[in-house]
């Protein structure tokens, strides 16, 4: 479990204000001219040595990622801030944006000196209006304290952060989707290569991160790229923001420890499974998009990436979405079949007509009005649109129908001979 001397969002629930100079004695903006003084390649080399991964889903190298960024290259770089958190499940960001707003914008300003970039933009989802407004307040008052614009913290370094708003659509949580809305066009994702850091906003290098991965930034380079590795297992480093809710007693935002255990994380910080752990029925650990897991797993898995990936689920957004015996969970899967049809940008085939076909035969299956043989279909359709599809939408649509069958194909096929059952009589 992480001491709270460990922790990096000491304000996560807002008991006290975001504001610059409560944030300045929580640490905030300290040093941060000395660490860029010590120049791009160390703030780079400093973020791999902590193992640092991406907390957005993907959970690749942060400080990687920032290496791949052409060197002396004339077109002006950018790093663009993902904060269009759409995830179901997922709310970690907001409350960053909400109660830790200077950690973002300090991290920002040290990223985006790392790669080379005068400019960053914050795309942050629509729904989140008064998020906006706050990080907005947050951005004039760094500005104002010359936090931000010329000679940014005194470090000798021009930049500017502008914060865009989108319009909703889960989509442009998709990188290259949220370069062209920022652009000013639909996001429709683009076919990689070329990856954004050889051709990405206005056809320039670029970034693309994830709010908490900027966020932790200041805090490792302050505490030292050993500190951070030191919580966590080997190549699953750091504390990490996880989103607890469904079927607890009191669902939470909570900075824990990588690797922590599943039941642990749920016990201790979410007042556990309504009804006790045995009422378990599965959890989906990372996001809506990864595979759920049921009961048996979930007694002993850990919550990390590589953990999570042997059990053929993932970390995700670290989103755990409990589910106790009550749940339905053919129809709970069902719901998330629809939610990816209607966000599928329809620009791919087997996306724009799978992720329907899935839906249309999971509302079947949720009745039981299916043969037992449908099931081995809907597999196989899932399996033609993973890895078939320009973005990852379509893993994410077919993920959650595979980890059903995978561990709860017994209840489909009851539920299929309930309905012959019924009908027959
Ligand atoms: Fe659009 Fe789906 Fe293709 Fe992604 S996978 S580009 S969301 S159609």
């Amino acid at each position: 479990m992480l001491s709270d001397k460990d922790r990096i969002f000491t304000n996560l629930y807002g008991y006290e204000p975001a504001a610059l100079a409560s944030a300045k004695k929580r640490g905030d903006w300290n040093k941060t001219k000395d660490f860029m003084v010590k120049g791009r390649e160390w703030v780079i080399e400093e973020v791999k040595k902590s193992g640092l991964r991406g907390r957005g889903g993907a959970g690749f190298s942060t400080g990687l990622k920032w290496s791949f960024m052409p060197k002396n290259d004339p077109r002006p770089s950018y790093l663009v801030i993902n904060a269009d958190e759409s995830e179901p499940g997922t709310c970690k960001d907001r409350d960053i944006i909400r109660n830790e707003p200077h950690k973002l914008i300090e991290g920002a300003l040290i990223a985006s000196f790392a790669i080379n970039a005068h400019a960053c933009y914050i795309y942050i989802r629509g729904e989140y209006y008064r998020e906006a407004e706050a990080l907005q307040a947050a951005i004039d008052e760094a500005y104002a304290a010359g936090l931000l614009g010329k000679n940014a913290a005194k470090s000798g370094w021009d930049f500017d952060l502008y914060l865009h708003r989108g319009a909703g659509a889960y989509i442009c949580g998709e990188e290259s989707a949220l370069l062209e809305s920022l652009e000013g066009r639909k996001g429709f994702p683009r076919l990689k290569p070329p990856f954004p850091a050889m051709a990405g906003l206005y056809g320039c290098p670029t970034t693309v991160n994830n709010v908490e991965s900027i966020a932790v930034v200041p805090t490792i380079l302050r505490r030292g790229a050993d500190w951070f590795t030191g919580i966590g297992r080997p190549n699953n480093a750091g504390t990490k923001i996880f989103c607890i809710s469904g079927h607890v007693n009191k669902p939470c935002n909570v900075e824990e420890a990588m690797s922590i255990p599943l039941k642990e994380l749920i016990e201790k910080h979410a007042g556990g499974v309504r009804g006790g752990w045995d009422n378990l029925k599965a959890i989906i650990p990372g996001g809506s998009s990864v595979p759920l897991l049921p009961k048996d797993i979930c007694d002993t898995v850990l919550m990390d990436f590589d953990a999570l990936r042997e059990v053929k689920s993932g970390l995700g957004t670290a989103a755990v979405i409990v589910m106790d015996k009550s749940t339905d969970v053919i129809k709970a899967i069902a719901r998330l079949s629809k939610f990816y049809m209607h966000e599928s940008c329809g620009q791919c085939t087997p996306c724009r007509e799978g992720t329907g076909w899935m839906w249309r035969m999971m509302e079947r299956l949720v009745k039981g009005q299916a043969e037992i043989s449908d099931i081995d279909k809907l597999e196989e359709i899932s399996r033609q649109i993973e890895g078939h599809t320009i973005c990852a939408l379509g893993d994410a649509a077919a993920w959650p129908v595979q980890g059903l069958i995978r561990h709860f194909r017994p209840e489909l096929e009851e539920r299929i001979r309930a309905y012959a059952k019924r009908n027959a009589a």
